[in-house]
């Protein structure tokens, strides 16, 4: 399957070639054409899955191919959060290079007297987070009468943040007839019964097994005491020589203190999350993109829908509560079919997650302990009914697993693998 087959006209599919894309995803594969021709879609897809694409191009092609004589936003695009938003927004503009298309993000912690400006000037494509969006109807600065097409990315995350009255209200001041396209990563009652309110006989997408994580990320537990972690993490940053890892914390306060830990080791880090501005959170992504920060130390709010290319290795500090956030948080590596590596440090009181993280996974992840920091209480055997390791989920991809930065690997501590 070529992206040439999929009904795409010259101007996407020479901003496709730009980006080097060779061939479409699956989900790309599957809901292109089906966006094209004017359907709704409820799509289960995690990010690194291309889904972005899937949904932009085809409606940047359906906007270019009638255009009214004056400026309307005819394509709201909602995310749950600011970054998120801004990567969309991002996509948006990359693939409507060579459109005469005008888009525009808004969302919170940005002065919304610019914002206000540029919507005047009037936009084709307004993306938004739900409450900037509400902010701007009620200053009369949006209006939302023209729109053709809706999405709502990460539906279920916006639901997890208490969004849904928000979106009841945004859809009111949609015309009817419209276009919905639902994209989530997991189907929650919840997401079946948004689906049957907003969308109209939607075809169905999903692209991978849901819960399943991506499956070209090579994950692994390594067991320490809890003290211990951010030793064990500086050892490790120093040993693998890793120039970019992302590293999730449980806390934003819990954030803040490893950064400056790390910090005091002579690591660069930084820490992201929603008690930061909108500048320094730019300004933290921007420097870590472009590896002037090795650490980036994040919570999972600040986290969601970050899209850095080629990131090699998130580190879970400290496990989630939710075992779906360890796959959100792991599906920010092995993104665009590339290889990811994912490692979670795991003290004794962190038992019960890893069971229920590979009970969601429905596979075996090894447990490992690092020379010199074994935990004093020594491994127990976590019991559960996960299926044994090797049998992976459909789609599993084996092989040698990924490690970052290979070629400049040096090995201080050696790694033990202890199945657990
Ligand atoms: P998403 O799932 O939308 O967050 O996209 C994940 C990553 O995949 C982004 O960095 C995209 O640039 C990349 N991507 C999207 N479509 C393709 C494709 N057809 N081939 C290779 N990479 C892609």
């Amino acid at each position: 399957m070529s992206f040439s087959n999929l009904g795409l006209n010259a101007e996407l599919l020479s901003a496709i070639a730009d980006q080097g894309y060779s061939a479409p995803t699956d989900i790309q594969t599957r809901a292109i054409p089906t966006i094209l021709a004017g359907h709704d879609i409820l799509a289960g897809a995690q990010t690194g899955t291309g889904k972005t694409a899937a949904f932009t191009l085809p409606l940047l092609q359906r906007l270019s191919a009638a255009k009214p004589a004056s400026r309307h936003i005819r394509v709201l695009m909602v995310a749950p959060t600011r970054e998120l938003a801004q990567q969309v927004a991002d996509s948006v503009r990359t693939y409507g290079r060579h459109l005469q298309l005008r888009s525009t993000v808004v969302y919170g912690g940005m002065p919304i007297g610019k914002q206000i400006k540029q919507l005047k000037e009037g936009v084709d494509v307004l993306i938004a987070t739900p409450g900037r969006l509400l902010d701007l109807v009620n200053r009369r600065s949006v209006d939302l009468s023209h729109v053709e097409s809706v999405v709502l990315d990460e539906a279920d995350r916006m639901l997890d943040m208490g969004f849904l009255p928000a979106i009841e209200q945004i859809f009111k001041l949609i015309p009817a007839e419209r276009q919905t396209l639902l994209l989530s990563a997991t189907f929650s009652d919840a997401i079946k019964k948004m689906s049957a309110r907003f969308l109209n006989k939607p075809e169905y997408i999903q692209v991978a097994e849901a819960n399943s994580a991506s499956l070209n990320i090579d994950q692994s537990f390594y067991w320490v005491d809890s003290p211990r972690k951010r030793e064990l993490l500086s050892h490790m940053i120093d040993g693998g020589d890793w120039q970019q890892l992302l590293v999730f914390t449980r806390t934003k306060r819990g954030a803040d203190r490893l950064a400056k830990q790390l910090q005091a080791d002579g690591v660069t880090a930084t820490a992201i999350h929603g008690d930061k501005t909108q500048n320094a959170r730019t300004r933290a992504l921007r420097d870590f993109k472009h590896n002037k920060v090795t650490a980036l130390i994040a919570t999972d709010v600040a986290a969601r829908g970050l899209d850095i290319d080629h990131l090699p290795l998130v580190i879970n500090f400290e496990l989630p509560d939710n075992p779906e956030d360890y796959l959100h948080r792991i599906g920010r590596t092995g993104r665009g079919g590339k290889a990811g590596t994912a490692i979670s440090l795991v003290g004794s009181d962190e038992r019960g997650r890893v069971s229920s993280i590979q009970r969601l996974l429905k596979t075996k992840i090894p447990g490992k302990t690092m020379t010199g920091f074994e935990p004093a209480g020594g491994v127990r055997e976590i019991r559960d009914d996960a299926r044994p390791r090797g049998k992976q989920p459909m789609g599993a991809k084996r092989g040698a697993p990924a490690q970052p930065n290979r070629n400049k690997r040096r090995s201080s501590g050696r790694a033990q693998n202890r199945h657990t």
